[in-house]
């Protein structure tokens, strides 16, 4: 088994789309999906004599996501100029962070004593797009995309597995949406990945030589990349050949990695200071003011709500997916009293309000149901004056529909409330048992498990009102009874 003998290394470079109303350098609309060519002014066509202005939005988003990764900000970093020729580029160059990018070091964890070290951090802007499919003889190209604000955050080649490659993009995705610096949408786009692969016999302390695969655009193809890849070059090896270091693309209808080009060196690229934009310069009060603005951080809520809320840990982890539903959860589990358990506010969420909102399209905040009368609605629950199928079945779409009443009143209006009343549960209970006497005396003779039965005769009897408690207590203490007198 040749295979087994390998050790893949992956290092990432993933780029970014910040969430900034207008692009990079100049005021044009930066969203996805306007008709072709529509937000393009002189400054994104790259006609003469216009200049670039640094928005400084994507600076600020640049500084969150800094801080947020544990980096070393540069309080001054530069521009450079990365020359090529593409017809989608109209300036001819793009303009990037080459020399001091923005952020440098930080790291992502991927598992309880994984770390993925970053490498640096840096601004650029993006080029337009061509589209080969859309006229049988011509290459399209839309400059919508010229000049929006990306991040390219690079990674140490620390990657091990396409496992780990995708929990690495998972945690980024995940931490841009939540500091709400970019959509994270890959179907659109905003994150794409080029994925850097090479291998070695495990133990080796030396690289093996890399290939680079272009641009891709969804987590599925990153890991089909990374393993079609690893393949790929074991075989070479094995066979007596060598690596050439390549730039090479991802075709999705095989699930295999083809030659585009040899790889080109950062001398090919003819970088130089951009002339046009001065250096960024952030001040240590701004720097400080976004520091105490930044929302607490997914990993540290999921080890929040399962030290102090006692969440099992996928729950904890579903809930963190997203900022709003930890905040919220937070936010409830903090205002319940004592008697109620952070459990079911969870189960709440999970279950019922989160696919609410995705079906509904709306957020949890839009909700016309204020989190207070969830909390009252889980308290009928939790002390037993409802049963949780009641609930959840009946009260929880009367609530949606009325959702200004209060839970307790509107279950006492639909009758659905419990009743532990005595005299009511007794008369339930002698009828059961009245109705199976030899289950009775099989119970009494040692076969505990007919108390089951016996209740689930008695709930249904009751229509689903009676305290289940109360309910067990009075058929316990009437079977002991009716021993007595034998
Ligand atoms: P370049 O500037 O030529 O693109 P870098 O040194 O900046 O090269 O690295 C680009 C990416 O490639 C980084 O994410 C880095 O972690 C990764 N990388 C570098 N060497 C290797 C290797 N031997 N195997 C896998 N990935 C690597
Ligand atoms: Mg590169």
């Amino acid at each position: 088994m040749p295979y087994a003998s390998y050790e893949t290394v992956v290092g990432l470079e993933i780029h970014v789309q910040l969430a900034t109303r207008s692009k990079v350098f100049c005021a044009d609309d930066a969203s996805f999906g306007g008709a072709p060519n529509t937000h393009v002014s002189a400054i994104s066509l790259a006609h003469p004599g216009t200049l670039p202005r640094l928005n400084r939005q994507a600076v600020e988003y640049a500084l969150r996501l800094g801080l947020a990764l544990g980096c070393q900000i540069n309080l001054r970093s530069t521009f450079d100029r990365k020359n090529y020729f593409y017809a989608d580029l109209p300036k001819g160059y793009q303009i990037t962070q080459d020399k001091l990018p923005i952020c440098v070091g930080g790291e992502v964890r991927i598992g309880p004593a994984r770390s993925i070290r970053i490498h640096h951090i840096h601004l650029e802007e993006d080029a337009g797009k061509s589209l080969h499919d859309q006229d049988p003889l011509d290459s399209l190209i839309d400059l919508n995309r010229a000049g929006v604000p990306l991040l390219e955050i690079v990674s140490e080649p620390d990657l091990r597995s396409a496992d780990e490659v995708a929990a690495y993009m998972d945690a980024i995705r995940r931490l841009v949406r939540w500091l709400g610096v970019s959509d994270g949408n890959m179907e659109e786009g905003s994150l794409r990945c080029d994925v850097n692969v090479s291998v070695r016999k495990t133990g080796d302390p030396a690289f093996g030589q890399r290939c680079e695969i272009k641009n891709i655009n969804s987590m599925r193809f990153a890991r089909r990349a990374v393993e079609h890849e690893t393949t790929r070059q074991i075989d070479i090896l094995e066979a007596g050949g060598r690596i050439v270091q390549e730039t090479r693309g991802y075709d999705a209808a095989n699930g295999s990695t083809y030659s585009l080009r040899e790889k080109e060196d950062a001398h090919d690229y003819r970088y130089f200071p951009e002339p046009d934009l001065p250096p960024v310069l952030v001040e240590p009060a701004e720097l400080e003011r976004i520091q105490q603005a930044m929302p607490p951080l997914p990993q540290a809520l999921e080890t929040e709500f399962q030290a102090r809320y006692g969440l099992p840990a996928n729950d904890a982890v579903q809930l963190c997916q997203d900022r709003e539903p930890a905040l919220y959860f937070r936010e409830m589990a903090a205002a319940a009293g004592p008697g109620l358990s952070p459990r079911a506010i969870a189960n709440l969420l999970i279950h019922r309000l989160l696919p609410w909102s995705a079906e509904t399209g709306l957020g949890l905040r839009d909700c016309p149901v204020p989190p207070e009368r969830w909390l009252a609605f889980l308290q009928l629950i939790e002390s037993n004056q409802l049963s949780a199928t009641t609930a959840y079945q009946r009260l929880f779409p009367a609530l949606l529909d009325s959702p200004a009443a209060d839970p307790a009143q509107l279950a006492s209006h639909l009758n659905l409330l419990q009743n532990a009343d005595a005299g009511f549960l007794e008369t339930l209970a002698d009828a059961v048992l009245a109705r199976f006497p030899d289950k009775v005396k099989e119970y009494q003779a040692g076969k505990k498990g007919l108390l089951g039965l016996f209740m689930g005769e008695l709930m249904k009897a009751s229509q689903g009102k009676a305290d289940p408690k109360a309910a067990t207590q009075v058929l316990e203490e009437k079977l002991s009874n009716v021993k007595c007198k034998m």
